[in-house]
């Protein structure tokens, strides 16, 4: 197998590429790269290529990307539609309230199951016949003259290819072959959380709401619609906690959390039936991670691999699916890999550095020990979202189009019919009529 670069040249339609990881971003991106004509190749480490995590809040950033790939309707249809975000104080004070429709009339999100969107876009990766070689843990890459191979911890190569583009997310092995300075900080919170059946008496089936108590107590409830082939309409519950609360937590047995739980938010108590063992709930924990650069020579670091951040403003498998599309049209559109890779990291660079500093400037008011940052919170939030300029701020953040404090991209750029104010009528029609009316 040879790459391009080994007979001494880079033909910029054809790259031979090798893309490590296939979540989220890794998939996306070999599904854009191949439907540009590129050969690419994916490696993961499991046997099977499965998701982990958490259900997923995909914004209409992260939709336009999708409907590039003729994808957004499959993951409308298994998703729940969420037109608002609403959270309050266990006493009743509204901390947000906000509705995607305010920014734009067509504009929504879609909560989805983690192993729903996985599904959507491995299937693709199949039918576009890309090739997964599974059981490859990769340790590192090395640049050489035919171009840079990727190396396993069993000591395999792979390769060389023209270029190499690493999606293994938070714990990546090659970013540090980018930018020998990346900045890694661990948050001490991070969040146990399960998918669970909604009770068909829920209220509010198209919102993600969310109830605070201080800044140390936060629960969310995200519908998240179904799994393919089952018809029970699930969320995904979270619970905060502090990372080095965990195995205390554990121990002091589940009949006192869900009392805790069903205290604080009376109406939980048949979402949180079923969690009966710790092992009921899955224990996330993040980190703040950033790059200077997320390129090198024949190497490009994207998703969570170039900009892990906390959930807080349920961006990160946006902005990975922003990577992949923005990488794809870079690449179409240089005439030289160097030249297409700075292109890359230039049109990506603000909207990731805006989103990485509003999670941690965000963070501590929803989970920490600060109880003036709480109160702040409480005092200031909902009647800021009441302000219509602070009120457009906010849901721009909100819906994942901010680049900087006052600017921000347009996902129509990305699909048409999610532009953010679209000219013909028929746009916004399109769009709705995908979406079934929520239940
Ligand atoms: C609790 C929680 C809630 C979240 N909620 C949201 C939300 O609402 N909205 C949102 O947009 N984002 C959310 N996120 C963030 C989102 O999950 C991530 O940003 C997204 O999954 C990143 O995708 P990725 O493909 O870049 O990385 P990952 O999903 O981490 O995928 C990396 C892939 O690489 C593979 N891999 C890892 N190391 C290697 C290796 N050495 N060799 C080969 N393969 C390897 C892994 O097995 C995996 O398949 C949430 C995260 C958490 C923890």
């Amino acid at each position: 197998m040879f790459s391009s670069a080994a007979l001494g040249l880079t033909d910029m339609k054809s790259l031979h590429i090798a893309i490590a990881g296939a979540g989220t971003t890794g998939l996306a991106a070999a599904a854009f790269l191949v439907r540009a004509g590129h050969d690419v190749r994916l490696f993961e480490r499991f046997s099977e290529p499965r998701p982990l995590g958490a259900g997923i809040l995909l914004q209409p950033t992260g939709l336009a990307c999708l409907a590039q790939l003729g994808l957004d309707g499959d993951a409308i249809r298994l998703g729940a539609r969420i037109d608002a975000i609403a959270g309050e104080t266990a006493l009743g004070r509204t901390v947000l309230d906000m509705a995607y429709a305010q920014l734009a009339p067509h504009y929504f999100g879609v909560g989805i199951h983690r192993g729903a969107l996985f599904g959507i876009l491995h299937h693709e990766v199949l039918r576009l016949g890309i090739p997964v070689t599974a059981d490859v843990q990769v340790a590192r890459s090395d640049l050489g003259s035919s171009g840079r191979r990727l190396v396993d911890t069993a000591g395999r190569e792979h390769g060389p290819f023209d270029l190499v583009i690493d999606a293994t997310g938070l714990r990546s092995p090659l970013r540090r072959e980018a930018d020998a300075q990346v900045r890694e900080r661990p948050f001490p919170w991070g969040a146990l959380w399960s998918a669970v059946p909604l009770p068909a008496e829920w209220p509010g089936k198209a919102i993600l709401r969310q109830r605070y108590d201080g800044a140390r107590v936060m629960i969310g409830v995200l519908p998240i619609g179904r799994l393919p082939g089952q018809d029970r309409d699930l969320a995904a519950f979270f619970w905060s906690l502090r990372a080095d609360q965990y195995e205390t937590w554990k121990a002091a047995g589940m009949n006192a959390w869900r009392s805790r739980v069903v205290a604080l938010w009376p109406e939980l108590e048949p979402v949180i039936a079923g969690l009966l063992r710790p092992d009921d709930l899955t224990f996330a924990t993040y980190s703040d991670m950033t790059m200077r650069t997320p390129i090198g020579d024949r190497l490009v670091i994207v998703g969570d691999a170039a900009h892990c951040t906390s959930p807080q403003l349920g961006q990160g498998a946006n902005l990975g699916l922003a990577d992949a599309a923005t990488l794809a049209r870079c690449l179409s559109e240089g005439t030289d890999l160097a030249e297409a890779l700075a292109r890359y990291a230039d049109a990506r660079r603000r909207h990731v550095r805006f989103y990485q500093f509003a999670s941690r400037w965000l963070t501590p008011f929803f989970q920490s020990e600060s109880s003036a940052a709480a109160a702040m919170r409480d005092l200031t939030f909902g009647p800021a979202s009441r302000l219509p300029f602070a009120r457009r701020h906010m849901l721009a953040t909100l819906a994942g189009i901010k680049t900087g404090p006052f600017s921000q991209l347009d996902p129509g750029d990305w699909h048409e019919a999610y532009r953010t104010a679209p000219q013909p009528a028929q746009a916004i029609a399109a769009v709705r009529q995908t979406v079934a009316p929520p239940g």
